[in-house]
């Protein structure tokens, strides 16, 4: 089938909610993404984000809690124990966390996500959602990104009001890290089985990853279900064992960003993109989540302000780009 011929009734599939199919997902990934063949694919990727998502989009906010040397050392992590980048602990004092939060709230962002590394203790991480409710007034909503869980900490996590998790099952998990792709999967389920919303990723994406890895991760995500996916490419930290190779570019980011769009018609509403590029917004991006505070992706901590993208120019992005910037608390109660 030609590729236009493919992308038309990959298209036709999407509207009305129906899976393109795993070979079709191959097929779209497999497109050379400067051709104009590939632009037909965004376009339409962003014809399907309109459909599902109202052009709404979402700018979240993604608050690193803590920075800590991880035994897990998987590869292209800065925290890596066995890469040496950081050596001391460093934890966001909770008043910081609060401060950040009021201060967002105040200026009409809606959705937090708190991010910490893999060994970060759930209670802690419940005290302070609770804390963060009991003091910063307003409608807003706060998920969570943090390590493995099982139906107790999923279920401690949903009594403390956490809307959600981010967890993804990571490309060439269980060789890149030491974590089994089962075990993520197990996370997901208890997560979704105490009620929570999953954001997953197609994640982190290097240069070295085929056409059929993604595929497979997005075909596994199909059936999972989550209720958002986001495609991350990685940045390759000196340092790490990835710190020399080559990064993916915006094209390409846009276009597995396109194909997740097209796959998820009728289960995924949200395709999310990190770090946000004006292509991925054109081509079926409408959320991303920038980050603040503690930065794995980072060799350094440069404060709590600080951030990869930035908010305000999230914004700018997408509604240069036909989208509104929504209340995230109204958006995901429709969820
Ligand atoms: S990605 Fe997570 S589990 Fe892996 S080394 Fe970094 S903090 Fe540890």
């Amino acid at each position: 089938m030609k590729n236009i011929d493919l992308i038309r009734s990959a298209e036709a599939k999407a509207m009305k909610g129906e899976y393109i199919g795993k070979d079709a997902v191959l097929a779209l990934l497999s497109i050379d993404p400067l051709s104009e063949d590939c632009s037909a694919l965004g376009e339409a990727a962003r014809r399907v984000a309109s459909e599902f998502c109202d052009d709404t989009a979402i700018v979240g906010s993604s608050i690193g809690l803590d920075l800590m040397p991880c035994s897990m050392s998987c590869r292209f992590c800065s925290l890596g124990e066995k890469w040496g980048i950081y050596k001391e602990n460093y934890v966001m004092p909770d008043d910081d966390v609060i401060e950040l939060i009021r201060d967002s709230v105040e200026h009409g962002f809606t959705k937090f996500t708190l991010r910490t590394t893999e060994f970060y203790d759930i209670d802690t991480l419940c005290r302070l959602k609770k804390r963060i409710s009991n003091e910063v007034p307003g409608e807003y909503v706060i998920t969570a990104n943090t390590g493995e869980l099982n139906p107790e900490k999923a279920k401690k996590l949903k009594d403390a009001g956490f809307a959600g998790i981010y967890h993804a099952i990571r490309l060439r998990e269980g060789i890149d890290t030491p974590i089994p792709a089962d075990v993520r999967i197990a996370t997901i389920k208890a997560a979704q089985e105490a009620g929570l919303f999953v954001a997953s990723g197609v994640d982190p994406i290097g240069i070295e990853h085929t056409n059929e890895e993604i595929a497979d991760l997005i075909d596994l995500y199909r059936r999972l279900e989550p209720n958002a996916v986001c495609t991350m490419k990685r940045i390759n930290v000196k340092g790490t064992p990835v710190g020399d190779l080559e990064e993916i570019d915006d094209m390409r980011l846009a276009q597995i960003a396109a194909v997740i769009r097209l796959a998820g018609a009728g289960v995924w509403k949200n395709v999310a993109v990190h770090p946000i590029t004006e292509q991925a917004v054109r081509w079926g991006v409408n959320n991303v989540s920038p980050e603040l505070g503690a930065n794995p992706r980072d060799d350094k901590y440069e404060g709590k302000e600080w951030s990869t993208g930035g908010r305000e120019r999230a914004i700018k992005i997408f509604q240069e780009n036909g989208y509104k910037v929504k209340s995230a608390f109204e958006y995901a109660k429709k969820d």
